[in-house]
């Protein structure tokens, strides 16, 4: 029983969307800062991954625990809606699905994958790491050098995960 009007439905649901944003903001934040460049939502790859790192074949998506329902039982941030089930139950399975079909799209192409958690994004430190291992080392490049320069002496010098709380 639907007790939400269209246009209430739709406010509600542009509300969790924009809010959304903010974990894939996080991260785009986080990943440029370790000095790696990267381009977003391209569109010629199979849902339009959110970072893509072309030359590395990688790319990494920053999923909304509740659109994309993390497969958690820790998230506190996924939940069941109670109300209007068949709905919500059927547009999530859909999302769901879809994921699924991308992401085995993008590796039968070759690309490795990372998916990041809205709820993984608390803690940036941890992050940045799981970032680092992923994607390897930040080049060093002519252009634009002292951001790469900077954060591989920081890792040098492990002062790493203070350092990146900093980038925030
Ligand atoms: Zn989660």
């Amino acid at each position: 029983m639907d007790k939400l009007t269209p246009r209430e439905r739709s406010d509600n649901m542009r509300r969790i969307r924009s809010k959304g944003m903010k974990p894939e903001l996080d991260v785009r934040r986080l990943v440029h800062g370790l000095g790696y460049r990267y381009r977003l939502h391209v569109r010629s790859l199979p849902g339009k991954p959110d970072l893509v790192f072309r030359l590395r074949r990688k790319v990494i998506l920053v999923h909304g625990c509740f659109w994309h329902q993390h497969p958690n039982r820790r998230c506190k941030i996924v939940r069941r809606p109670k109300s209007n089930k068949t709905y919500w139950t059927r547009k999530l399975k859909n999302n769901a699905a879809r994921d699924l079909k991308h992401l085995a799209a993008l590796r039968k192409d070759g690309w490795r994958v990372l998916v990041i958690w809205e709820c993984q994004t608390a803690n940036l430190a941890t992050l940045a790491e799981r970032i680092t291992t992923f994607l390897g080392s930040a080049k060093t490049s002519k252009s634009g050098a002292s951001h790469y320069q900077v954060s591989s002496r920081r890792r040098a010098t492990g002062r790493g995960l203070s350092d990146v709380r900093r980038v925030r």
